[in-house]
């Protein structure tokens, strides 16, 4: 059935109601308009003047990781012990991974399966502590330095959501959505409740078009929501060819670091991941090899950056310069291609090539209202030698920033 068909037949049953509902629903108290918002209304927008200083640039580590895997712990995952994934992460440079098993799978009581199995440790690759909420309205993954009482958020999955994301705050838990975009499984509870929201999901990019979209609205809608990857690996490669599985080709596929998130931290600490990532101080890889994202902006032009992406000011009313830079392992005498998003809108895209690519752009953010600017890298792909059919599979998205924001209200 088409939108407007939908329409149509609502407004069908609207008028065979009856004359009553009909005149109470026109009467002069109910169709009254407020011309501006109440000043005395606490929600009401106001100008923002004070903002918190903006965080070093160069005080920080980068970090990569995966934040949404599976181990054994998730009935589905198959050759997948906690011991094979935290080994694959030191073989490939991953620095940070949080392990994130459904909790429905053991009724919520992840502190007694996933964090207490003995292989749950590293002294090299930071583990946090997470899980995957998994309800019927969708899937959501916990990010936490330090173990949480995850049972409470499982008890109250099917709760209205004012509880839920007043539990959430009591935790104090940073909570992602998952696969906002379905069409299985979508995020169907209320983004207000989130931190941060997986925008690439996996090895295969195309389906994480429309997670963009919704990304898009929640940000021009003044919500500061962190875009961040996640694999959802299940399987792992079988130690012997008896304990293969039909699922076990995905290993070759789709494992940890498809894609890889890039967080900018103060320190090589659990606790530093998880503001990274509540921050936005975040991009996204295709894979652990491939370039990273680096996102600046220079406000006075005077050559020194001032902020970089999860950063969020208030605009002089001058031009602010850009930079986009790529950082790592790029593909010899390729091109990027660079997207820049304005609240939404394609704002332009620029080409480069080289050794170190990088592009620059000016723009003058409204002095009034909010502006985010964000940017997505396509060209050649990074072979991931260890996950060799993922590159195919991520085709030629390199990755993507978290935007730079100005005007975006720190108390919404
Ligand atoms: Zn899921
Ligand atoms: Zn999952």
């Amino acid at each position: 059935m088409s939108k407007n068909n939908i329409m149509s037949g609502a407004l069908g049953m609207v008028f065979s109601g009856t004359l009553i509902g009909i005149s109470i629903c026109i009467s002069p108290a109910a169709t009254a308009q407020s011309k501006e918002p109440n000043p005395k209304d606490p929600w009401t927008p106001t100008t923002i003047y004070n903002m918190p200083p903006v965080a070093s640039l160069t005080n920080g580590v980068w970090l990569k990781g995966d934040l949404h895997l599976h181990s054994r712990h998730s009935k589905e995952s198959s050759n997948n012990p906690v011991s094979k994934i935290i080994n694959f992460c030191k073989s490939v440079g991953v620095d940070y991974i949080c392990i994130t098993d459904h909790d429905n799978h053991v009724d919520g009581d992840v502190r007694n399966n996933t964090w207490a199995d003995p292989e749950f440790k590293s002294d090299s690759v930071l583990l946090l502590y997470g899980a995957e909420w998994t309800t019927n309205r969708g899937h959501a993954n916990v990010f936490s330095a330090h173990p949480y009482d995850h049972q409470r958020l499982y008890f109250v999955r099917d709760q209205r959501d004012i509880v839920i994301q007043s539990v959430v705050k009591e935790l104090g838990i940073h909570l992602s959505a998952n696969h906002p975009m379905g069409p299985k499984d979508h995020f169907g509870y209320s983004y207000d409740m989130l931190s941060s929201m997986e925008v690439w999901n996996s090895a295969v990019w195309p389906k994480n078009v429309n997670a963009l979209l919704i990304w898009d609205d929640m940000l021009s809608s003044g919500r500061k929501i962190t875009g961040r990857g996640g694999s959802d690996a299940h399987h792992g490669v079988p130690d012997s060819p008896d304990k293969a599985t039909p699922n076990s080709k995905q290993a070759t596929a789709n494992y940890v670091g498809t894609p890889t998130t890039w967080v900018f931290a103060t320190a090589r600490t659990r606790e530093a991941v998880v503001d990274a990532l509540t921050n936005g101080r975040v991009s996204v890889s295709a894979n652990p090899f491939a370039p990273r994202i680096e996102f600046y902006a220079d406000l006075n032009q005077d050559g020194k950056m001032d902020m970089m992406m999860g950063d969020n000011t208030i605009p002089t009313g001058k031009p602010a310069k850009f930079i986009v830079r790529l950082t790592g392992k790029t593909v010899a005498d390729s091109t990027y291609t660079i997207s820049v998003v304005k609240n939404g809108d394609p704002f332009g895209t620029y080409k480069t090539t080289g050794k170190n690519p990088m592009i620059e752009f000016t723009d003058t953010p409204a002095t009034q209202g909010r502006t985010y600017y964000r940017v997505v890298v396509e060209g050649p792909s990074t072979p991931y030698p260890q996950v060799p059919v993922s590159q195919s599979l991520s085709g030629n998205m390199v990755g993507l920033s978290n935007p730079i924001y100005f005007n975006f209200d720190p108390n919404f």
